[in-house]
């Protein structure tokens, strides 16, 4: 057992590491609990300079993998839909085409969709011989990133700027830490099954989409998809495994306009309005797992979302709380 720091925090605190989707959702799942625990966020980057901000955002389950991800991703599919539902604005629902280059079977958790049906080949773009249709949660993610902190913030919460150099850090300022860290558990936990796979995205002024388009590909280098939210059309997209660096590349831009283009021949000559990139936490199984810190200090893992952070979110968040449900 290690030797823990007394600390000054209550047998009911919370520290949460991290302010990405997967620390700021668990926050507030957290803080909104009907036992009221005391939450604390702290994070080195605020949510809008996360890797989460840099998301498209559709709800799709593929980009990750963990028996539970059926689970929730559908508690999170439930709940983007109950938010879209009472109005909020940060969440699309979207009707749309997921393809393939290759010929699939549509995936049992398509089948089970609203508005799930297979794609005539008339219907696909060239280049593409499998699809199917469904709607799906679309979410923009810096408003959203807002709106989960002003929750937080009516819960008493707030985020405070702090780099971490280790867990151990934390444990010695709380007795219950949950570790939303993202590509940051690669150091902080340390775990060397954490890598950077780098995506990136074009904003465009929408030419008129108004359904989605997804290509459904296990080659991550490039891969192509059209999200519209609202004026502004993002365009996927990109991963580049083991690169970390968070400049827009102007060739990757290009390569990425040029295959939407293919899917929608307007987008080629749409304004761009930004670039967007982040650093995804990929690693081969989510880590959602409590461990015993010593000390009666109790450490609760949230990371390694790879591609579906935003689509697990929720579901991620529940099962925290699952995993401290008599700590708090
Ligand atoms: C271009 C792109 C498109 C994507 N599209 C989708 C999509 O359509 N759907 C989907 O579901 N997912 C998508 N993803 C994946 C998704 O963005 C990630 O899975 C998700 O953002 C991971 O969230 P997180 O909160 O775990 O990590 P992050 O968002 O990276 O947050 C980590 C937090 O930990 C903090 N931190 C790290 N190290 C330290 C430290 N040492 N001390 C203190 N704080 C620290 C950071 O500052 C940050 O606040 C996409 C990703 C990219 C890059």
């Amino acid at each position: 057992m290690v030797e823990r720091r007394t600390v000054t925090s209550s047998r009911r605190d919370v520290l949460i590491v991290g302010a990405g989707v997967s620390g700021m959702t668990t926050a507030v799942r957290l803080a909104e609990d009907p036992s009221r625990p005391r939450v604390h966020v702290l994070a080195q980057h605020r949510p809008e300079r996360s890797t989460s901000a840099a998301a498209g955002a559709i709800w799709d389950p593929i980009y990750a993998n963990h028996d539970d991800v059926p689970r929730w991703s559908a508690q999170t599919y439930e709940v983007l839909c109950a938010l879209h539902r009472a109005g909020r604005p940060e969440v699309r629902l979207v009707d749309g085409v997921e393809a393939s280059r290759h010929p699939i079977t549509s995936p049992v958790w398509a089948t089970a969709l609203p508005g799930f049906r297979e794609c005539a080949p008339a219907e696909l773009p060239p280049g593409f011989c499998s699809g199917w249709c469904y709607r799906a949660p679309i979410v923009d993610m810096p408003s959203y990133l807002r709106y989960l902190e002003r929750r937080l913030m009516a819960a008493g919460t707030v985020v405070s700027p702090t780099r971490l150099e280790s867990l151990d850090e934390a444990l010695d300022a709380a007795r219950v830490v949950v570790n939303c860290s993202g590509i940051g558990a690669r150091d902080l936990v340390p775990d060397p099954e954490v890598v950077p796979v780098r995506g990136q995205l074009v904003a465009v002024r929408n030419p008129g989409v108004s359904q989605f388009f997804a290509e459904h590909t296990d080659e991550l280098d490039e891969m192509t998809y059209l999200l519209p939210q609202g004026e502004v059309l993002l365009l996927g997209g990109s991963a580049d495994k083991d690169i970390d660096d968070p400049v827009p590349d102007p060739a990757v831009a290009r390569g990425i306009i040029e295959r939407c283009a293919g899917v929608v021949p307007a987008v080629a000559h749409a304004q761009v309005l930004g670039h967007r990139v982040g650093i995804r936490p990929q690693r081969e199984r989510v880590r959602v797992e409590r461990i015993d810190a010593g000390d009666g200090h109790v450490l609760v893992h949230n990371y390694g979302h790879s591609g579906a952070g935003v689509s697990l979110s929720w579901g991620c968040a529940e099962t925290v709380a699952h995993l401290l449900s008599g700590v708090l």
